[in-house]
């Protein structure tokens, strides 16, 4: 066969197909970009999966008129001068390829200003060679790709929906949002806003911004070690969230490297082994672990994306990565860890093929997913107990089949409840109690904000309640479970829940969940064996007793097995 040489264009399109996967691909490059101008805010648009647009605006120290034509050819950088340089590379780029690989498949229109300077423009359709003009804008950059892959359809036709390419985007963006807590970065998908991280007030406020309250409030953060625990030229930073905030997929699970988002097998099952029996099985923790490493130590330039690096001596970082890990789960609170030696109960014995270790869900797990694991009429979900007595006024003891149960009488409670609410609102027939003297209730404006944007569920749960003056509601019935309680005290305890945000699926099931946990029996209330008997009774009914409804075990288990171990019985 003749050999002939390709054309640059068709060189460029096959050059793009390496560095450019997908849509997320361009948005890490050019995010990687903004974070290596020294940008302190990044803002992030995509429409349509990025397959329409994507464009990213930052505050960083911009491009020279000269040099934006030089930006979109091929091994054009301003981050490295010759190959030993690629040893001490500092930035998040070095191979000049990126602008020029989505010139090669895109419409792609940079517009920029160095400090004090006059900005310019410059625009480039699949290859064309680019045009540059004198445009306006203060300092920093603007890079909008549009019409991405529409030169290379066979590129297009593999890649799956625009909202399957939206949730890549969000993912890689999430992560670096979480690891740079001092840059404000924000993104908006189809114009409307994902989440903004505010630039300045560290890891948490940042994680709860992109993440929600629940990983805000669950993180743990990597302490400093000791002088003596350290690993010699590797520190290991971030955060991971404690057991009772986890997730069935290991997406959330992001490592840094210099400040590059990685991929590491090696390391995420490392992370993931120092939690040790507090996982369930199935479940990862959300995890944002920044290591800072000397980088003649690690060579980045192993992978086509840059996603993968390798280690000059990988078990080094594996123990930084896990001395830290270790001190940051030891140092939580201690009603976060279950008992190490008790287990969540296994699901019923139908489920031979399951370990012994059963992922209780988090919040409530989808009824598919359960109805294929749980066929009903065969089983029940836990098995019958007996109830023994009473601990510290909070857990029950009970003893079943297997061993040793531990029960949390909250939980269970919670769990009860939020069962009945869930079954009032689908047959939509709510128990209420109508109260004689109807009840005025003041509230603060973060409550009577809550408030409005939740009265039409409340009163679908049985609550009637009805708008007084400015500040304040009239109660003129309860749910007819929410009998017993204090229930002004209760009501602000909901509403300042819910205004923390959702942890349900929808506003109506964070309502239910929240209105669920404030009717239900405290820890620190002493029960009699009849009331034990009966919540158990009662938990027993429910259709996921395992967890309360936000996604915390109800029950731990030591097994007959465990108890004659400990003992040394065997
Ligand atoms: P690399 O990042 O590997 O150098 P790129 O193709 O991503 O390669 O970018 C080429 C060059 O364009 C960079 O080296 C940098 O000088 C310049 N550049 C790209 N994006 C920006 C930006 N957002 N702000 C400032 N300069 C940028
Ligand atoms: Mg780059």
């Amino acid at each position: 066969m003749p050999i002939h040489l390709l054309t640059e264009q068709t060189i460029g399109k096959i050059a793009a197909g390496e560095v450019i996967e997908r849509p997320a691909s361009i948005v890490k490059e050019l995010l990687e970009n903004s974070l290596d101008s020294g940008a302190s805010q990044i803002s992030i648009g995509i429409a349509e999966g990025g397959l329409r647009e994507i464009r990213v605006v930052d505050n960083g120290c911009g491009i020279s008129t000269d040099d934006l034509p030089l930006a979109v050819l091929r091994h054009a950088t301003s981050k490295l001068r010759d190959f030993e340089d690629l040893s001490r590379v500092a930035t998040l780029g070095f191979r000049g390829e990126a602008l020029a690989s989505i010139a090669a498949v895109s419409r792609l229109q940079i517009r920029s200003a160095e400090d004090g300077r006059q900005a310019s423009s410059l625009m480039t359709e699949f290859g064309s060679p680019p045009e540059v003009r004198t445009a306006s804008g203060s300092t920093g950059t603007v890079v909008a790709v549009s019409d991405l892959f529409e030169n290379v359809p066979a590129r297009r036709k593999f890649l799956r929906q625009p909202s399957t390419e939206s949730t890549a985007i969000q993912r890689t963006v999430a992560a670096y949002a979480a690891s740079r807590p001092d840059v404000a970065l924000q993104l908006e998908i189809d114009g409307r806003p994902s989440f903004a991280t505010d630039g300045g007030r560290g890891l948490r406020a940042a994680a709860t911004a992109v993440y929600g309250q629940e990983v805000g409030h669950a993180l743990l953060e990597l302490p400093e070690l000791d002088e003596s625990a350290r690993v010699p030229g590797i520190a290991a930073s971030g955060w991971v969230t404690g057991p009772a905030v986890t997730r069935s997929h290991r997406q959330q699970m992001h490592v840094f490297v210099n400040g590059r988002l990685i991929q590491h097998r090696t390391l995420n099952f490392v992370i993931e082994e120092c939690f040790h029996t507090l996982l369930m099985v199935g479940r990862h923790p959300v995890v944002m672990i920044r290591i800072e490493i000397d980088p003649e130590l690690v060579d980045v330039n192993v992978h086509p994306t840059k996603a993968e690096v390798r280690f000059q001596d990988e078990r080094a970082v594996c123990r930084a990565v896990q001395r830290a890990v270790h001190a940051a789960l030891a140092g939580a609170p201690t009603d976060e860890l279950p008992r190490v030696s008790f287990t969540i109960p296994a699901a019923p014995p139908t489920q031979s093929v399951q370990p012994a270790l059963m992922a209780a869900p988090a919040r409530n797990p989808e009824p598919a997913e359960e109805a294929m694991t749980n066929p009903p009429a065969t089983s029940r979900s836990v098995p019958m107990l007996r109830v023994l007595g009473q601990i510290s006024a909070s857990f029950i003891i009970a003893e079943g089949p297997e061993g040793l149960y531990l029960i949390d009488q909250h939980a269970a409670h919670e769990r009860v409840m939020y069962e009945r609410i869930r079954s009032q609102i689908s047959s939509r027939t709510s128990d209420q109690q109508p109260l004689l003297d109807p009840m005025v209730i003041e509230l603060d404006p973060h409550e009577t904000a809550v408030l409005e944007r939740s009265l039409d569920e409340l009163n679908q749960i049985g609550f009637e309640l009805e708008p007084f003056g400015e500040q304040a509601f009239t109660l003129r019935a309860i749910p007819a479970i929410m009998t017993g309680v204090d229930i002004r005290e209760r009501i602000h305890l909901i509403l300042r829940e819910l205004a923390e945000g959702g942890v349900g699926e929808s506003w109506l099931d964070s309502v239910a969940i929240s209105a669920a946990c404030h009717t239900s029996i405290r820890a620190g209330q002493v029960l009699s064996i009849a009331e034990m008997r009966e919540l158990v009774n009662q938990l027993e009914q429910t259709e996921h007793p395992r967890a309360c409804g936000h996604g915390r075990p109800t029950m731990l288990l030591m097994s007959q097995g465990d108890l004659e171990k400990q003992f040394s019985r065997r």
